[in-house]
């Protein structure tokens, strides 16, 4: 049985310079799988390969057995394949229920048919994803601001809902690009249980982490970067004790 997202050998180079150099790993469907690593170890060109935001120079990325390379960024999503940015912009206007239902417009089947006559169809997809949304609001404890704009909310309550608009669509794996970057360190831990509940409601999650203590406490299995290759993996504990890990980070023999 392969596992849920496998990447083989996944190499990208910018102008010479290599980025991501030959890298292999897999993610298990209901993990969290963190990978964290120095500025400019290939974290963030790994994400933007997998999800076809950058073309791989070579290798192979599957998630359930469907290869995603060459695939368009809506074919990526159709896959079953979401991704967060580091840097979050919400609509400041929208209330956090309609930012979710917003973000199913991609992968409506309703037509402007069914929009016209509203149809039965159309409402019955509204009422599911209705149902979604208020599902996940009360995961990440957002039920109060539920019906405000997004505009009020702190930056890390702005993270969990991009987090949560890339769930509606119900994805196989959601790839997180620093989701506790810029935020208040007092609400971090807010984001790590939240994000801990969504794996116990049966979520996946690749997430790639310049804060190793977030990532040791909430992974079930952890990858380390080093210069675009993958340096070490293993549970939390195991990586955290090898000296290889501090020596990449500090630059230092441990
Ligand atoms: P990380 O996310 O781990 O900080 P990146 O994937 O952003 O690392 O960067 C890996 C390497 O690739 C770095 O040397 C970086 O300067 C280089 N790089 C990243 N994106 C680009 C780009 N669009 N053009 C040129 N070089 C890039
Ligand atoms: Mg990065």
């Amino acid at each position: 049985m392969s596992a849920l997202l496998e990447v083989h050998g996944l190499s990208k180079a910018y102008h010479g310079v290599r980025a991501l150099d030959d890298v292999s790993f897999s993610v298990e469907s209901s993990q969290i799988v963190g990978v964290i690593g120095p500025n400019g170890s290939g974290k963030s060109t790994m994400i933007d390969c997998i999800s076809s935001f950058q073309r791989a120079d070579r290798g192979t990325v599957t998630l359930a057995g469907q290869s995603l390379i060459g695939l368009p960024p809506q074919k990526i999503a159709l896959a079953g394949l979401m991704r967060t940015f580091q840097n979050v912009r919400v609509y400041e206007h929208l209330s956090v229920m309609e930012t979710l239902l917003n973000a199913m417009v991609p992968f409506d089947a309703a037509n402007w048919v069914d929009a016209l006559l509203r149809t039965k169809r159309l409402r019955t997809a509204e009422a599911d994803a209705r149902g979604r949304a208020d599902e996940l609001i009360a995961l990440v404890g957002l039920q109060r601001y539920r019906d405000a704009p997004s505009g009020i909310l702190s930056y890390g309550q702005k993270k969990l809902v991009s987090l949560i608009a890339a769930l509606m669509p119900r994805p196989k794996l959601v790839v997180l690009d620093e989701p506790v970057a810029g935020v208040n360190p007092s609400r971090i831990r807010e984001i790590e249980q939240a994000i801990a509940r969504l794996r116990a409601a049966g979520e996946t999650f690749l997430i790639v982490e310049h804060n190793t203590e977030f990532i040791m406490n909430l992974c079930d299995a952890v990858i380390v970067f080093d210069q675009g290759r993958k340096l070490t993996e293993g549970p939390p504990q195991v990586v955290h004790a090898d000296p290889r890990v501090l020596e990449a980070y500090l630059g230092v023999r441990a």
